[in-house]
């Protein structure tokens, strides 16, 4: 196993589905664990608590970069600083072109995009003081291809491949690696919603699932949380530090159709 004793690592939107795996991983692997996002934290601590290293949250908005400053500034106060960074928080809404809420496409931006290059920023400063450091961006498959009612997701999706390869070329001679993780579909709340959106039409719940899965994902089976937290364990490994610039599919086949 990876072994990150010593680390501290800032994943934000990790209060839920797949922030919370990545962040269980990275903790399981000994490093201290920064999280972030909205909700009851008290519970997500005490999971992420349980592998023995120490554990915050900070509430920031990161759709707001004075917010993801102050998140940063703890995590260098409280825990001396960020060696990995998992920009990880995402919201989704669906909606055609023409009828999309210009405030939703607004957010979709700043939170999907515009918080990775403000994170980013902050952190690397420090990583490359240090010469060591990883960014590990949760893009999607929607980094790669489009789906019809979804502009603001995969324009940001498509944004964030785009500053991960020159964040991996900017930082190539040193230590510091970024990339890219495009999940297909993951069964956490951002996916149950589309879920449940389908079922609300009449369709039966388990064939709502299987229909979603059937139209994208050839595997037919949601990839999970642990998975993609494997990966990013991978990613922030000795045997992964000339992986620069990627955009890393795990996605039951999505992109090989
Ligand atoms: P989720 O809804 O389960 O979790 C989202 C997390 O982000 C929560 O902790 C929430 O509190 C936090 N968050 C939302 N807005 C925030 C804000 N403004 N500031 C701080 N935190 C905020 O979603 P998820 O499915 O786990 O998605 C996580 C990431 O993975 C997203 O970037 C999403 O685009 C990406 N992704 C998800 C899937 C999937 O199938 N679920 C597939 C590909 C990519």
């Amino acid at each position: 196993m990876t072994t990150l004793s010593g680390k501290t690592a800032l994943v934000t939107g990790s209060t839920s589905g797949i922030g919370l795996g990545i962040a269980v991983s990275l903790a399981k692997a000994g490093a201290n664990v920064v999280l972030n996002g909205f909700g009851d934290a008290s519970k997500v601590i005490a999971d992420v608590q349980q592998f023995g290293t120490r554990v915050g949250h900070h509430p920031a908005d990161v759709s707001d970069p004075l917010q993801i400053a102050e998140m940063i500034a703890y995590a260098e106060r409280e825990f001396g600083g960020v060696d990995i960074l998992v920009n990880n928080a995402g919201i989704q809404h669906v909606a055609a072109v023409e009828d999309f809420p210009v405030e939703r496409w607004d957010s979709i931006i700043a939170i999907n995009l515009s918080s990775v290059f403000h994170s980013t920023r902050l952190c690397l400063p420090r990583m490359r003081a240090e010469n060591w450091g990883r960014i590990i961006n949760i893009a999607s498959v929607h980094g790669q291809v489009g789906s019809v009612g979804k502009a603001a997701y995969v324009a940001a999706k498509h944004g964030v491949i785009g500053l991960t390869k020159v964040v991996g070329l900017e930082t190539a001679t040193t230590q510091v690696t970024c990339n890219a993780i495009c999940p297909g579909w993951v069964l956490t709340p951002l996916v149950q919603k589309q879920i449940d959106d389908r079922a609300a039409t009449g369709i039966d719940p388990q064939q709502a699932q299987h229909d979603l899965l059937a139209e994208k994902q050839p595997s037919l089976a949601f990839v999970t949380p642990p998975q993609l937290g494997e990966l990013v364990l991978f990613l922030c490994s000795e045997a992964g530090s000339q992986v620069r610039g990627a955009a890393w599919n795990i996605d039951g086949g999505w992109l090989a159709q």
